[in-house]
């Protein structure tokens, strides 16, 4: 059976990132890893009942250690009115389309397969990483209120 890194285990994700496995952290990963794209809000309340005790500071600080280990992602939508997180997977560039209206989120792929998808005009001298890029757009739900 051959594992890739999306479903390797929490305790390994966590052991290979260097980072001790600690239940919290556990608990957090798999709440990410079942509500992609969520608030620290939405993780903490998504929390199973063993861990519920953990305050919402201390979910922001495990997500923080997550994503400066790069087991986490960060993604930053202008239609979100706070930071939105995911599990990291390798090698992935993927894009996001958000509706405009109930601020659902999806991944889409990479228009080009690989980063950056996206090159400027004009770099200004800058080697480019990457293209981080939102679609903006309306759900079919929306569409039909
Ligand atoms: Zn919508
Ligand atoms: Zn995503």
């Amino acid at each position: 059976m051959t594992t890739t890194p999306a479903t390797i285990e929490a305790p390994a994700r966590l052991r290979a990132a260097g980072l001790r496995v600690t239940v919290q952290r556990v608990a957090v990963l798999e709440s990410l890893s079942a509500h992609p794209h969520a608030s620290a809000e939405l993780v903490h309340s998504a929390l199973p009942p063993h861990v519920s005790g953990v305050a919402l500071p201390t979910v922001h600080g495990i997500l923080n250690d997550l994503t400066g280990a790069g087991l986490v992602r960060r993604v930053n939508l202008p239609d979100a009115g706070s930071a939105l997180y995911e599990v990291q997977h390798e090698l992935d560039n993927h894009h996001h389309v958000q509706c405009v209206e109930c601020g659902r989120v999806e991944d889409v792929a990479c228009a080009v397969g690989e980063a950056p998808c996206l090159h400027p005009s004009h770099d200004h001298g800058m080697r480019i990483l990457e293209a981080s890029v939102t679609y903006r757009a309306i759900c079919s739900d929306c569409e039909r209120k």
